[in-house]
């Protein structure tokens, strides 16, 4: 199973407790699932699509709660895109269920879906985590930690895109949005907010997981950052060495040994003699021992007096 399929699935196990949020996350599922088909007798149908046993389990209990509906539950084998079985719900509504779905705020004036976001519906935060649920079951895809961090809900119109980036935002989650082949795409990329993403929605073991590998992954880029730091002071060393050692060995060429000054002729043939060695370590084979700094000033005033005199 996909990571986005575990995530989903989780969140189609979860029925919120409070009304407030069983209506929003209905909402949800409705906005981006649901059709209305009107029928003569001044009745209409409600007909919600789910990819599977789980979600369809749990709009039937939504309608329940929520609506006091009694849904009839089937599976619709149907090619398209890759999926090919549909889990309907379906349910008659009477004049009366009809006014009370509008007045839930699930259906308009027209008897048609309400396919945008409601700020009635989500004006708690506990609704807004269980609306972003809701989006996530249907339209929502992550993945595994163990790939690039990406989360995106994806929206065939901009102002369901532009709510849901402006709901997540409340919730503290910064998004982007982009375009890709007629959809727009509603993306979080930064690894805390995903974390914060799975907390809200209330899928902990996608978070558990999630966080597990991003904690293994933040410790090995901090070992890989300490090597390269290593590496890196490495490197400066072997550099400064090198120059010290040219300009030493020119200074020796044209001079003469016995022409450095005594008290930087030490370190000068030191220096020759161990090309690898760090300051420090230069300062413990010298006679007597020289603090690093001590070793430093030298080889300032030995460069100096070798600059003066080739
Ligand atoms: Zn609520």
């Amino acid at each position: 199973m996909s990571f986005s399929n575990e995530v989903r699935d989780e969140a189609a196990r979860i029925i919120p407790e409070k009304a407030c949020c069983q209506r929003a996350e209905l909402a949800a599922l409705i906005a981006m699932r649901a059709e209305t088909t009107l029928n003569e007798d001044g009745s209409c149908n409600l007909q919600l699509e789910s990819e599977n046993a789980v979600s369809a389990r749990k709009v039937y209990r939504l309608l329940k709660e929520v609506c006091g509906l009694q849904a009839s539950a089937s599976v619709v084998e149907r090619k398209r895109f890759k999926q090919k079985r549909f889990y309907l719900s379906q349910v008659t509504l009477q004049k009366a269920d009809l006014e009370r779905l509008q007045e839930l705020g699930l259906i308009d004036q027209d008897g048609n879906v309400v396919k945008y976001l409601d700020t009635k519906i989500t004006s708690r935060n506990c609704c807004k985590r269980a609306y972003l649920r809701g989006i996530f079951m249907c339209k929502g895809f992550v993945n595994r930690p163990e790939a690039n961090y990406h989360l995106e809900m994806v929206f065939n119109d901009i102002r369901m895109a532009k709510d849901i980036k402006k709901l997540t935002g409340k919730l503290d989650i910064e998004s982007g949005i982009s375009e890709r082949k007629n959809n727009l795409i509603v993306y979080i990329k930064d690894s805390e907010k995903i974390v914060d993403y799975l907390r809200l929605i209330g899928t902990s073991n996608a978070l558990l997981e999630f966080e597990n590998v991003r904690i293994i992954k933040s410790m090995r880029n901090q070992v890989n950052r300490q090597v390269n730091c290593e590496t890196a002071n490495l490197g400066k060393t072997i550099d400064a060495s090198v120059r010290q050692v040219e300009l030493i060995e020119a200074l020796i060429a044209k001079l003469g040994v016995n022409k450095i000054p005594v008290q930087l002729r030490e370190l000068a043939l030191l220096r020759i003699d161990h090309p690898d060695s760090t300051l420090k370590e230069l300062g413990t084979l010298m006679d007597p021992p020289l603090t690093k700094s001590g070793v430093a000033y030298r080889m300032r005033k030995l460069e100096i007096f070798a600059e003066e005199n080739l």
